[in-house]
């Protein structure tokens, strides 16, 4: 299992290097809901659980940039999971 820091435990390098992380709501949360192992079962549970963690973030925004912007491969990250930020970051380069 490849289990990444979240955001509010991570050090950043310098160039990532911004406060907005220390208003996560899972900085005292068990970063493995935000990793699960699949997307169905008990993974769709723990997916769930992590998006109503997200929904409470004042820093969703935030870290959902920063996720797109670092490419992050796993996990939940600004309330969306890999393939749906893939989906994101593909319509936002769609030209209109
Ligand atoms: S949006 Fe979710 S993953 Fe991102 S900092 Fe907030 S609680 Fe953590």
């Amino acid at each position: 299992m490849v289990v990444i820091q979240l955001p509010s435990q991570r050090a950043a390098p310098a160039e990532e290097r911004r406060d907005w992380w220390l208003g996560a709501a899972c900085r005292e949360t068990d970063p493995e809901l935000f990793f699960p192992v699949g997307a169905h079962g008990p993974g769709a549970i723990e997916i769930a659980r992590a998006k109503a963690v997200c929904g409470a973030c004042r820093v969703r925004r935030q870290c959902l940039r920063y996720a797109l912007a670092t490419q992050q491969a796993y996990g939940v990250w600004g309330g969306l999971t890999e393939n749906e930020r893939q989906l994101y970051a593909r319509r936002a380069r769609e030209p209109e």
